[in-house]
């Protein structure tokens, strides 16, 4: 019975999934028949159901894999120094990711030449509305001061952690979840009951993640059909261009801003790295997963390029966790992209939140095959895109995961470097 459920299988029952949603999804719209339709409208409840277990699952997988991944640090001395290095690193890079989405996606407008009026035309009315609710929204919001957006900011920040945790407030969530790791961690041997606690709620919410994706297929097949019953053709080439706009920002943050970092800060060949952890990277790219990742990576950055143990120690498996710069590149991407395809305004107010959400978001993504899928519902929820366009991106999301997943690995990698080098551990192989 278990040995159905593996990656391979998921991954042919996605595509299955895809495959029937789109046939049903076009035959209906293009052969007119109202039967097809009628079966579209009866299973349209699972697609909703799918997408309400995402929006369950997600917040406790941030405050576990958060909590865990500082909780699992050991204590002493250099603790804080390494630590402040480390989180500075992720958050450096993953801003630089980000930046990169924002910018490609602004500059290729892959969601742009399509009259919104011609694509809501094309689109399901409950998608529409929400839409065009959104809308209404942003033209009725009035521009907030400096100081006002703050205050809104310090109380996101450091609000109650139920609080946050029933309103999907991320920043909130991460915030409190890396306090209350920090503390366990500080607590050293008298914290081992909570740190196992929490890596053993962190082990469920995984499991129950595994087993919430195997509904993807299903879900997928609805609200792709559901989707795709009332898109006209015009919607491919935008996908397309989605596509190669986020592959296209992910190359500038592997070919350029993780080179730039091993050759200036670190002193180290980049050619050199990269060929000494491909083990590593090639079974990003064919995994989808960090997570399943991990062990390799750790292998190769301390055997093959010499990386110390400490920090090979600190920051992959936090890394693993936390520090998804592929993810968050894409998460701006497709956030803009749809934002663009659908004439939702991204002013610079709307790109700044997308900065943090991004970024927030990514960290919150567990290691695992389309795990941005899940956290994709908090950027579009802060941004008010319809979570329906989850289907949309989730047509095109095989590809652009496993893509995504290599470069998050090389951060980890190059983030191991980073460390080692700048506490001078490092000796090169
Ligand atoms: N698959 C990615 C990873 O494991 C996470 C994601 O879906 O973005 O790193």
């Amino acid at each position: 019975m278990s040995s159905f459920f593996t990656q391979r299988n998921l991954t042919i029952a996605m595509f299955i999934g895809i495959g029937l949603g789109v046939a049903l999804g076009f035959g209906a719209q293009w052969a007119q028949i109202p039967a097809l339709f009628r079966i579209i409208d009866s299973i349209s409840f699972l697609g909703e159901l799918f997408l309400a277990l995402l929006q369950m699952v997600v917040v406790p997988l941030v405050l576990f894999s958060v909590t865990t991944g500082v909780a699992n640090l050991h204590g002493g001395r250099e603790v804080g120094r390494k630590l402040g290095k480390t989180v500075a690193y992720f958050f450096g890079t993953s801003f630089v990711a980000v930046l990169i989405g924002i910018f490609v996606t602004n500059l290729a407008g892959p969601g742009r030449g399509l009259d919104p009026e011609v694509l809501y035309a094309q689109l399901p009315e409950d998608v529409v509305e929400a839409a065009q609710a959104r809308q209404d929204q942003v033209a009725l919001a009035a521009p907030q001061t400096l100081n006002e957006f703050l205050e809104v900011q310090i109380n996101n920040l450091f609000m109650n952690p139920f609080r946050s945790l029933a309103e999907m407030n991320l920043v909130g969530v991460v915030m409190f979840s890396l306090l209350l790791g920090f503390m366990i961690m500080l607590l050293g041997e008298a914290g081992k009951p909570a740190r196992d606690l929490f890596n053993a709620l962190n082990k469920v919410m995984m499991k129950m993640v595994s087993i919430v994706i195997w509904f993807a297929p299903v879900g997928i097949f609805a609200l792709s059909a559901n989707l795709l019953s009332s898109i006209g053709p015009d919607i491919i080439a935008p996908l397309l261009k989605y596509v190669l706009t986020v592959a296209f920002g992910l190359g500038i943050q592997f070919l350029v801003v993780f080179p730039l970092i091993i050759f200036f800060i670190c002193r180290y060949n980049p050619l050199r790295f990269v060929y000494r952890v491909k083990d590593a990277l090639l079974l990003a790219l064919a995994s989808a997963s960090s997570a399943a990742t991990l062990p390799v990576t750790l292998r190769a950055v301390e055997e093959e390029v010499g990386v110390d143990k400490d920090s090979a120690n600190l920051v992959v498996p936090m890394g693993a966790t936390v520090n998804m710069n592929g993810t968050a590149l894409y998460e701006a991407v497709a956030a803009i992209f749809v934002a663009q395809l659908i004439g939702i305004p991204m002013d610079l107010g709307t790109q700044f939140i997308l900065f943090f959400t991004a970024t927030l978001a990514a960290i919150g993504t567990a290691g695992i095959p389309q795990g941005g899928l899940v956290t994709m519902v908090i950027v579009f929820t802060a941004l008010g895109i319809p979570l329906e366009f989850i289907a949309l991106l989730i047509v095109v999301d095989r590809p652009v995961d496993h893509l995504r997943t290599m470069v998050n690995v090389c951060g980890d990698a190059v983030g191991s470097l980073f460390l080692s080098t700048s506490e001078k551990k490092f000796i090169a192989k």
